[in-house]
């Protein structure tokens, strides 16, 4: 056991449309199977902005949002064998899964019909101190600070399933919105040799030029065709008229993979996009899988993130600038 205080400081959201408040509450204890993290930094990811404003609509509450949690581990559960005291670890959205459904079963724990998620229907890491379940947590690279490593945690591991999703073959690749995870994918993609198409915002010249230093080989506004017919597209913004777009940008065969949990309506659209076998595809959430793999080829290419830190009692203010687009790569708390 190390030294833990009783009270720690959280941002917690008691009502969803609402800011959160700094309270002070009891510090979580680890039940059987969990550890206890005192927290380094925590991302701040645009799914904790669906909370917030209510377009996912079951969260526990109170609730303590936030599932990119890099932290200490500071107490054992019984039966806890995977960490130890003093050891660093990360915490990712999927908090928790039955084992036993059809789809764990199958290999697809991503999609449990008895799921937990961090920052969700778990308490996350907008917190001094969080628990969860050693199962689903991972150990973190050396060569990551507290801060870098953070993103890491959901913009890297499920911005690298809907990449994974998009194929092996791809070759031209298409990321529109080039947030937290598009920075990092776009990193991953070049590194394997894929040339990248990075679409911003139109007019978002700062965005594109940011692209081209990560690697990408053409960088534009979401509303240019690119200069060559893309393989496949991510789709890494809440927009769904986007997927109609990036449909206009693929070649035969080609896949568009929608990486966020919510999304604008998808507007009708013409059969002859999608003709030509041609396919759309949504991700859903991810797999320890997911997790070991991306966490083992980041520091090798090596993914550098782009970071803006923001005090735990400024969560307001990092998912406000979340909104507005204002941040080119990702927002994480420094607790
Ligand atoms: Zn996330
Ligand atoms: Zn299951």
């Amino acid at each position: 056991m190390m030294d833990v205080p009783k009270k720690m400081r959280a941002m917690l959201l008691s009502a969803q449309r609402q800011p959160l408040k700094l309270a002070e509450l009891s510090v979580p204890q680890p039940g059987a199977g969990q550890v206890q993290l005192k927290v380094h930094t925590c991302g701040v990811c645009r799914t904790d902005l669906h909370v917030l404003d209510g377009d996912l609509s079951e969260p526990k509450l109170p609730l303590i949002l936030g599932h990119q949690i890099v932290g200490t581990v500071v107490a054992l559960g019984a039966g806890v064998e995977r960490f130890k005291l003093g050891q660093r670890i990360g915490v990712p959205w999927l908090g928790y899964t039955d084992g036993t459904c059809p789809y764990c079963q199958r290999g697809l724990e991503n999609l449990c019909d008895h799921p937990e998620f961090t920052g969700y229907t778990l308490d996350g890491g907008y917190a001094e101190y969080a628990v969860a379940d050693q199962r689903y947590c991972f150990p973190l690279p050396d060569s990551y600070s507290d801060l870098a490593a953070a993103p890491l945690l959901c913009a890297g591991l499920i911005g690298y399933r809907t990449y994974r999703l998009a194929g092996e073959h791809v070759e031209r690749l298409g990321i529109y919105g080039f947030g937290a995870a598009g920075h990092i994918i776009a990193q991953v993609a070049a590194y394997q040799g894929k040339k990248v198409y990075a679409f911003t915002r139109p007019g978002d010249t700062v965005t594109q030029a940011f692209a081209r230093r990560l690697g990408a080989y053409w960088a534009g506004g979401s509303d240019e065709l690119p200069p060559d017919e893309l393989d496949a597209a991510l789709v890494l913004a809440p927009v769904g008229a986007l997927m109609v777009t990036a449909l206009k940008a693929v070649a035969k065969g080609g896949v568009v993979v929608s990486g966020g949990i919510h999304m604008t309506d998808i507007p009708a659209f013409p059969y002859h996009l999608l003709w030509e076998e041609r396919v759309i595809r949504s991700v859903a959430n991810l797999t320890r899988q997911d997790g070991e793999e991306f966490l083992a080829l980041a520091p090798k290419v090596p993914v550098k993130t782009e970071v803006t830190p923001y005090r735990l009692e400024d969560a307001n203010l990092a998912l406000d600038d979340l909104r507005s687009g204002k941040l080119d790569g990702a927002a994480v708390l420094t607790i």
